[in-house]
């Protein structure tokens, strides 16, 4: 193809996908796949010497939706550059270098990936928000932004002063509005975007958005750096980024990409990079913008955690818990540089809930240490096809159950389902016997037609001596394994039974508050919701489990197999029986240090603050778990007053 008529294409192709996703909110394909098209039309346009009119490389944004009042910006937006490796980060950093003479001081930002917002205060009142649109005009929303709690109605300063931000959806808000929407959102993004560009307000509070204020745009007031702004943003009771953070050179600001691409995954709120910006204003002036971006900042783009493909097939797998698993056979697709083969789907209500049809080209996300997953449909694709609700489980042939979004093989004797229970139960975070394996499981339950963990604790070596892959040593070895395993604690005896939710985390938890089998079986659904990350549903399977006495009944079998619970060693000090809560960022201990600390000091940490709380350990930036306290009056300590009481120099009772 001409190098014109590829141009040709890639400006219409990218101005399609623009559209539906700054106009529409919709997007059809990833932001990798945009930017991989993106970068080469800027790369064709620079070899050729020449750009076409529209293209999307001359122009910020979309056009601001008719729907909507147009808001002309005191002062324009504008886009940002972007790099994805430090030789291009460090190319930015060498032309700045160029452009002032001298070693510049750089702030260090996360990029939020939600909707641009520029609100106007006058007089000290909120009088205006709207989008970025085309970066001049946008769309008056300002009764939407109105509904975002964290938006100030009132600022102390009584000048003319424009705030820009991100509206952003955290992950917890997604995840909760997910589980009771009838119409799931794929991603944060698209559903705080969607949730502003919506003529109805009610839909943007239904969302529970967060605005982070980063920038001020047109102000009477003079800034000096981006850190001034940063601290007036912050003293005016705007929400900012807590990690903010002012450095030098390339090796600096590269190794916060890192520790912040490190983070990423465990951040409530999605971010696509981090942003550089030279901190000091009149050194921005000297150094300047092209039309669609200053060039005294620059985006580092983290590896993609998002693509398309196409969906296949579904097949079903049955867990040890009986659930029919349905699992993604998908196109391969790199995402952020692994091959994506599979992808789970949760369950059968969220294919339903999703739309997703086999044939469909699908949106893909991974992170992390989980398993890929599904969020929604980007392009329906003729003669897909329905994805079939199994009527029979596909591993035992017994009838399906429906449950609620679940499906549910009814068989007694379905192999990969036992199988995978004495795999779990024998596991090295459950009964952690070693040298058992799946394929043991699948062995003992062919020949030994081992059916209950009951079974593999009441084991002997003449049992299983002559069997294939066996001989006198290995079964030796086996039987002292099994043997050793029997004495253990709580919570790795609770985590192999295999309780439907209990992870090795709840698990331990509930140990720590139960302490004994007895008590956990007799507590009330109150009693265990009190527990951190026990909600209803979980509550409600350990009732369940307990309630008609079979539980009870297995762990007693278990016993009688020689199974022992060991009482877990029980730390005292300062905290003990206390429950204490952390919040914002303290001055010298990382949040993962202080937990120990109150934990081997006899205390439990809770996430969130009620009024079984006795302390809040509140630091810098601490948010809604301080006015919480606050309001439900529960007492707050700073971190010095935390390490008196540590040190035994201050009473943890008491004011
Ligand atoms: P951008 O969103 O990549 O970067 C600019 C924006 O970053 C700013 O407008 C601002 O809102 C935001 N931002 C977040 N944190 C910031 C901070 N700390 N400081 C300053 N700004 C911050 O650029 P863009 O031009 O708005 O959009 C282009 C991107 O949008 C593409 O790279 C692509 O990923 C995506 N896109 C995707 C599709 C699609 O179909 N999937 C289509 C068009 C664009």
């Amino acid at each position: 193809m001409k190098p014109y008529d590829r141009m040709k294409e890639l400006v219409e192709l990218l101005n399609k996908y623009a559209a539906l996703y700054y106009e529409e909110d919709a997007p059809t394909v990833s932001d990798a796949e945009y930017d991989a098209l993106y970068d080469e039309l800027r790369a064709l346009e620079e070899s050729e010497g020449y750009s076409l009119k529209n293209s999307p490389t001359h122009r910020v944004g979309g056009a601001p939706q008719k729907k909507f009042e147009q808001s002309r910006h005191l002062l324009r937006l504008y886009s940002l550059d972007k790099c994805k490796t430090e030789g291009e980060l460090a190319d930015w950093h060498d032309r700045i270098l160029k452009a002032v003479g001298r070693e510049p001081e750089l702030t260090a930002e996360y990029k939020f990936d939600g909707l641009t917002l520029n609100i106007l205060y006058e007089n000290g009142e909120m009088v205006k928000a709207a989008t970025r649109g085309d970066g001049v005009t946008g769309e008056e929303v300002t009764a939407q932004v109105r509904t975002i709690e964290g938006v100030p109605r009132r600022i102390s300063y009584k000048g003319r002063i424009e705030v820009q931000g991100e509206g952003i959806m955290k992950l917890s808000a997604l995840a909760a509005y997910n589980l009771s929407s009838a119409e799931p959102l794929k991603n944060a993004r698209n559903g705080a975007a969607g949730a502003i560009r919506n003529l109805d307000p009610a839909v943007t509070a239904s969302r529970h958005l967060t605005f982070m204020a980063y920038n001020i745009g047109y102000s009477d007031r003079h800034f000096a750096s981006q850190s001034e702004m940063h601290d007036f943003l912050k003293e005016e009771g705007f929400e900012t980024e807590s990690d903010f953070t002012l450095l030098k050179g390339v090796d600096e600001a590269f190794a916060f990409a890192k520790k912040v691409e490190e983070l990423r995954p465990s951040l409530d709120f999605l971010i696509d990079g981090v942003v550089f910006k030279v901190n000091d204003t009149a050194l921005r002036d000297e150094i300047g913008y092209t039309e669609k971006f200053p060039k005294w900042a620059i985006a580092y783009k983290f590896k993609a955690d998002e693509m398309t493909t196409v969906l296949r097939d579904v097949v079903w797998q049955v867990s040890r818990s009986a659930k029919l698993n349905p699992l993604a056979i998908l196109d391969p697709v790199d995402i952020g540089g692994v091959t994506v083969r599979r992808a789970t789907l949760n369950n059968y209500g969220d294919i339903l809930k999703k739309k997703v049809r086999i044939g469909d080209r699908v949106f893909i996300r991974r992170s992390n240490d989980v398993i890929p997953e599904i969020t929604g449909v980007a392009e329906e694709v003729p003669g897909a096809r329905d994805v079939e609700k199994p009527s029979v489980c596909p591993a035992c042939g017994a009838p399906v159950k429906e449950e609620g979004a679940f499906l549910y093989c009814t068989g007694e004797h379905c192999a990969p389902q036992i199988v995978s229970y004495l795999d779990h139960f024998a596991s090295k975070d459950a009964m952690d016997i070693e040298g058992f394996s799946e394929k043991t499981a699948e062995q003992f339950y062919n020949e030994l037609h081992m059916t209950s963990p009951v079974q593999l604790m009441s084991l002997k070596k003449e049992d299983i001596a002559d069997l294939d892959r066996f001989g006198d040593k290995k079964a030796e070895n086996l039987i002292a394994a099994v043997n050793a395993a029997k004495t253990t604690t709580m919570d790795r005896l609770l985590f192999a039974l295999g309780i439907d939710g209990i992870g090795k985390k709840t698990a331990k938890d509930l140990a720590a508050r139960f302490r004994t089998f007895d008590a956990l079986a007799r507590a009330s659904r109150e009693e265990l919701t009190s527990v951190d990350g026990i909600g209803g549903v979980l509550a409600d399977n350990i009732i369940a489990y307990f309630a008609d006495g079979s539980g009870e009944k297995f762990l007693s079998e278990l016993y009688a197999a020689g199974v022992t619970v060991r009482e877990a060693e029980k730390k005292t000090g300062v905290f003990t029986g206390m429950r204490l809560v952390l919040t914002g960022s303290l001055p010298t201990y990382k949040r993962g240090e202080a937990t120990a600390l109150i934990e081997e000091n006899g205390g439990e940490v809770a996430s969130s603050v009620s009024k079984t709380v006795d302390l809040v350990v509140a630091g810098e930036d601490a948010g809604s778990k301080l006015d919480k306290a606050k309001k439900l009056g529960v007492r707050v300590i700073d971190e010095a007053t935390f390490v008196a009481m540590l040190k035994g120099e201050t009473p943890v009772t008491g004011e």
